[in-house]
């Protein structure tokens, strides 16, 4: 969807509610993609590599146990990605068949 833009133009990872957060590390231990960590001496999870993040994936805040977890809009997301698009094209940077 989105691999031909540069990803740390596009503002999209979790954010942690730390006063819901429970520090149960459930999100830390479902996400494969290394974007949470955690912290030893806070006791807590940290969005660690947030540029890890899948662009529009929303899975983990599906299994917080306490709606701890926040994404982005996703309306903001879709400018977003358009801009990007738009951008790409007229520089000649993008491939020409994200869509
Ligand atoms: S799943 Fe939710 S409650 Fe558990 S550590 Fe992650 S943010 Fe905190």
């Amino acid at each position: 969807m989105s691999d031909a833009l540069p990803r740390e133009k596009i503002d999209w990872f979790p954010t942690i509610n730390y006063e819901l957060c429970l520090a149960d590390r459930a999100c830390l231990e479902f996400c494969h993609n290394d974007v949470f960590a955690w912290n030893e001496t806070e006791r807590r999870v940290l969005v660690g590599n947030p540029r890890n993040c899948v662009i529009g994936c929303t899975s983990c805040a599906q299994i917080c146990p306490v709606e701890a977890i926040r994404f982005p809009d996703k309306g903001e997301l879709r400018l977003t990605l358009r801009r990007l698009r738009a951008e790409a094209t007229a520089t000649g940077t993008g491939r020409g068949g994200a869509s």
